[in-house]
C-alpha cells in the first residue's frame, strides 16, 4: 500500500486527475460519471506516477502490468467528457 497525504475530490481538468511531487492525489469529481473500468485505470495511472513522475516508457510499463488495456482506456478518457451530464455544468 503506497501512503499518500491526501486524496483531495476537486475541479481538475475534466476527467483527468493529477499527482503532485508532494505525494498527494487531486480526484475530479467528474470520475463520477465514468464508467467502473475507466476509474480504476486512472487510479492505475494515478498510482504509478507515485514511482515514475512522468510518461516514460519505464512507467507505461508499470501501468501495463496493472492494466493491459490501458491505451485503449486512456483513448476513451479523451471523450469521456460527453458521460458527464450538463447539469454538472462543466460543459
Ligand atoms: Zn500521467
Amino acid at each position: 500500500m503506497v501512503p499518500f497525504d491526501e486524496w483531495l475530490p476537486q475541479q481538475v481538468r475534466c476527467p483527468r486527475t493529477c499527482m503532485r511531487e508532494n505525494g498527494s492525489i487531486s480526484l475530479n469529481y467528474c470520475m463520477l460519471f465514468l464508467q467502473p473500468e475507466q476509474v480504476r485505470y486512472v487510479m492505475i495511472h494515478e498510482l504509478c506516477h507515485a514511482r515514475h513522475m512522468n510518461h516514460s516508457r519505464r512507467y507505461w510499463a508499470l501501468v501495463a502490468r496493472h492494466e493491459p488495456d490501458y491505451r485503449s482506456l486512456d483513448k476513451g478518457l479523451n471523450s469521456a467528457w460527453k458521460q458527464i451530464p450538463a447539469w454538472v455544468g462543466v460543459y
